[in-house]
């Protein structure tokens, strides 16, 4: 095992026998089962999801961002005041990585770090989000493209407003088609909830394929929450496992 790997294992509160060193109390969110298996194979897909619009005049912005090129869609979310968010925040955070990636990795929005830097995942979520990647063999911008569903940070680090998401959906929605990516790795509930239309809960959702607009989508729960829960550490490890399965077996049907 490299020592890169045994690091995060480390650092995930695993032992390199990939066993749970500490077991904390603490329960999944919502205390459902989990339905994953770490050696099962790729499962049957979940049904196609749309991301969702909010009232009038939603459906031509959302077409009229849906037919932006990447300097337009980064100016666009720049400009952006659809929600009051801008009002409060820095700067916007419009996504990093690999623009042609096979990996495309959502999260919620942006934190005090990622608002002072312009950059998703800079604090320390995104320290223990490099950590998972290199877990896989994976590095932020090789090959891996990052984004929020916000683009603003909601102030003290709330959770996003239903209009917030609607209005800012169609900004994630173009990044995703035009990274084209393999495989989208969806972190947290708000990324996991948007992109699959769907309230169902994490753990509800873990472990199998689902599709975003026919793109392969794996569910794991979100790096900020893993840094305050050892026990899913251990879930979102075969989350990753899971993804790396799947990637090669995309890899290899294509
Ligand atoms: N949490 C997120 O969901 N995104 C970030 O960019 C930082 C923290």
């Amino acid at each position: 095992m490299s020592s890169r790997r045994e690091l995060f294992l480390e650092e995930m509160g695993l032992t390199p026998l990939w066993r749970l060193r500490v077991r904390e109390a603490e329960q999944e969110p919502d205390g459902e089962q989990d339905r994953s298996a770490p050696g099962a194979a790729v499962p049957a897909l979940a049904p196609t999801p749309a991301l969702q619009q909010p009232g009038p005049g939603a459906d031509e912005r959302a077409a009229r961002i849906a037919r932006m090129d990447w300097a337009e869609l980064k100016a666009a979310v720049a400009g952006c005041t659809a929600c009051g968010l801008r009002k409060s925040c820095t700067q916007t955070v419009f996504g990093v990585g690999d623009e042609h990636a096979d990996w495309m990795l959502v999260g919620e929005a942006p934190g005090a770090e990622e608002d002072a830097r312009g950059e998703p995942f800079v604090g320390q979520a995104g320290k223990l989000l490099d950590g998972m990647l290199a877990g896989i063999g994976l590095k932020r911008g090789n090959d891996v493209y990052i984004a929020n569903v916000l683009k603003c940070r909601p102030p003290g680090n709330r959770n996003p407003e239903h209009a917030e998401v609607a209005h800012c959906a169609p900004f994630l929605a173009r990044q995703l088609d035009l990274v084209r990516p393999k495989l989208i790795l969806a972190m947290g509930r708000f990324a996991c909830q948007t992109l699959l239309d769907t309230d169902a809960s994490i753990a509800s959702l873990r472990g199998r394929l689902h599709r975003y607009q026919g793109v392969p989508l794996i569910v794991t729960y979100h790096p900020a929450y893993l840094l305050r829960s050892l026990l899913d550490k251990a879930k979102a490890w075969e989350d990753l496992c899971f993804a790396r399965r799947s990637m090669a077996a995309l890899l290899s049907q294509a």
